[in-house]
């Protein structure tokens, strides 16, 4: 192990120690106090690390004015807390190797020192004993004395980078910098659900959360309408990690697609408890919702990964936020598969108060039960079918409703290799322009696969002799010219899936297509069938439901 010079950095105790100088190059360097908002990050990790359970986080003005973090964690002795302030001073960090499985959030032990070295900044501290210890620092001046405190530490931080005017100038309004201090805290809150947090600007409360776990969490940070559409998700499997298979735990709390927003920013994403920004993260746990929600919306998510350290470099990015990931195509897996498996067999039902009103209480159905006891009623303006299920009136969107069935069949026929096709009864010549022949030439397996067979006609033209033709129904030359497109724009790893969808949507029944009560029921015995029977592929209702008691009450019934 390398060791650094100061006096306890050879007894292996946890006290704070400098770090040598071969450990402090091999750490990614770079600014750390940026703006106030890293103020916040470095400080909340820091009491994070100290196994707070609360954590209160005062905001004055845009933060330069005065920041100020109180825990209750294990705070430090007197010694420690004279050197923590110095720079490359940690008690997180052995030497080097370390660097390869760090557990804790910090370990670099520049944050206290780079922010006093802009800022006044005063330390109150205990770590349990009769006395505390209260370090400041002024202008470069170190000041220790003892101080009166519980255990836990206070670290006040104040007219933040007063010798950088350029610095200062280049912050934002003090809403802008407060809203980035806002969402760091919500992100840590929402991540770290075991801590209690609370959030001041200028002396009031802007949200607080209870540390009892993350329904509480989404509850502090999202109101209770949001919590209450969401669901626990737990997954674990064993994943090969640098050659040995490791176990990967995925836990987290996801709303459901009723809950939506209209950027990534609300999936949260943590690595062994530590917030992270990362892109395929965020999407592995995107993508499984894309068939629920409209383009352009995303989830409202929470999810945290715990890794064995070996697998995590923690040690890429100043700011600490981008990590990176050892068999990362591995672990995206299984972040999609524990997303997927929560969207298939959550209780989607959400119980919505009853409602007076008729029209606003039409809400998507969302529960996992097929509908075999459900009895089609009839059929209204060549559109809905109506149905009685139990308690409530269904209204089933036809249209909506053949096109889940279809897109689940073609995808479901995609892994077989088997799409239902038809043959055409007369092959029709299709010609292409040379572009769209020679992609139909080199993607002619996969137009197979998806239910196409087609023959060279000479030149650009080619004989298309069969289709998919999922329930029986056909597409159409249109269909084939765009599953050719969709293959040559190629590099999207979503086309297949709007490809499907597009084809799903292409021979389904149409608004205005009147239903034998056979064909009906049939519709919806095979809609009862699919994995996600609640949406159709782009993502819009395939059912509503209206409860009796919302009848009753409308016709001031006793219910
Ligand atoms: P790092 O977190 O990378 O170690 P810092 O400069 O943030 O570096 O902190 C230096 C040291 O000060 C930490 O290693 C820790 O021992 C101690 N420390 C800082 N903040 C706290 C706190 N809130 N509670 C207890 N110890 C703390
Ligand atoms: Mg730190």
């Amino acid at each position: 192990m390398t060791i650094g010079p100061s006096p306890s950095a050879d007894d292996g105790t946890d006290g704070v120690r400098e770090l040598s100088q071969a450990t402090i190059e091999r750490i990614a360097a770079g600014e750390v106090v940026t703006r106030p908002a890293r103020v916040v990050i470095e400080l909340v990790e820091n009491a994070l690390d100290a196994d707070a359970s609360r954590i209160k986080i005062e905001v004055t003005g845009d933060g330069t004015d005065r920041i100020r973090i109180i825990d209750d964690g294990h705070g430090m002795a007197r010694d420690d807390a004279i050197l923590a302030v110095e720079p490359h001073t940690t008690s997180k960090l052995g030497g080097a190797d370390d660097l390869r499985r760090i557990e804790s959030l910090g370990f670099r032990g520049e944050a206290l020192a780079s922010i006093a070295e802009t800022a006044c900044l005063k330390l109150a501290t205990n770590d349990g004993t009769e006395v505390g210890t209260e370090v400041t620092i002024q202008k470069g001046q170190k000041t220790v004395s003892d101080i009166g405190r519980a255990r836990g530490t206070t670290v006040e931080v104040r007219d933040l980078f007063y010798d950088r005017p350029t610095r200062r100038e280049s912050l934002a309004t003090p809403a802008q910098e407060f809203a980035r201090i806002s969402e760091a805290v919500a992100r840590y809150a929402l991540v770290r659900a075991d801590t209690a947090f609370i959030l001041t600007h200028d002396g009031t409360e802007t949200f607080s959360t209870s540390g009892k776990g993350r329904l509480d969490a989404l509850i502090g940070v999202y109101g209770r309408d949001t919590a209450a559409a969401s669901t626990d998700i737990e997954y674990g499997t064993a994943v090969p990690i640098k050659e040995k298979n490791r176990n990967v735990q995925i836990a987290g709390r996801v709303c459901y697609p009723s809950i939506t927003r209209a950027d990534r920013s609300h999936i949260r994403v943590g690595v062994n408890g530590r917030p992270v920004k990362n892109i395929r993260l965020r999407d592995a746990v995107a993508d499984p919702y894309d068939s629920f929600l409209a383009q352009g919306l995303f989830p409202v998510a929470v999810v945290d990964l715990t890794l064995p350290p070996i697998a995590v470099d923690a040690n890429l990015h100043p700011a600490k936020e981008r990590i990176g990931l050892r068999d990362e195509d591995a672990i995206i897996e299984v972040v999609r598969e524990a997303i997927r498996e929560a969207l298939s067999t959550a209780d989607l039902r959400r119980q919505g108060e009853i409602e007076m009103d008729l029209s606003s209480s039409l809400r998507p159905v969302e529960n996992g039960s097929d509908f075999s006891e459900t009895e089609f009623i009839g059929q209204y303006r060549d559109l809905y079918l109506l149905c009685e299920d139990e308690d409530d009136l269904l209204i089933v969107d036809q249209h909506a409703a053949h096109e889940r069935i279809n897109y689940e069949r073609l995808c479901a026929g995609l892994e077989e290799e088997t799409v239902p096709s038809a043959e055409l009864a007369r092959p029709r010549t299709v010609t292409l322009d040379p572009g769209a022949a020679s992609a139909a030439a080199s993607y002619a397996d996969e137009l197979r696969k998806l239910g196409f067979a087609f023959q060279p006609f000479g030149g650009t033209t080619v004989r298309l002799s069969s289709v998919p033709a999922p329930l029986g129904r056909t597409a159409d030359v249109d269909a084939f010219r765009q599953a050719i497109e969709a293959l040559r724009a190629g590099e999207d790893p979503d086309f297949r899936d709007d490809l499907i969808a597009d084809l799903a949507c292409h021979p389904s029944l149409k608004a205005g297509e009147s239903l034998t009560r056979e064909t009906a029921e049939r519709l919806i015995e095979r809609l009862g069938e699919c994995q996600q029977p609640y949406a159709c592929p782009h993502g819009r209702p395939t059912v509503l439901a209206i409860e009796e008691p919302t009848l009753a009450r409308g016709f001031d019934r006793d219910w």
